[in-house]
């Protein structure tokens, strides 16, 4: 799982925060199509400011 997170991570160029923990979640947004870290259940896009859905819709294979 953490690989995993990793590999997102590394895919959309953020980099890997020292303090990472499991609660990190992903969205992309569906209005910019960026890729959003949520945090403590803010699900707000931080580059258009669209609400992102709450069901994970982020697959690198699709
Ligand atoms: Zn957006």
């Amino acid at each position: 799982m953490r690989s995993a997170v990793a590999r997102a991570l590394d895919h959309v160029g953020l980099g890997r925060p020292s303090g990472f923990t499991h609660e990190v979640v992903f969205r992309r947004c569906p209005d910019c199509q960026e890729h959003n870290i949520v945090r403590e259940d803010d699900f707000v896009c931080v580059f258009c400011g669209s609400d992102l859905p709450e069901t994970w819709n982020v697959d690198p294979t699709a």
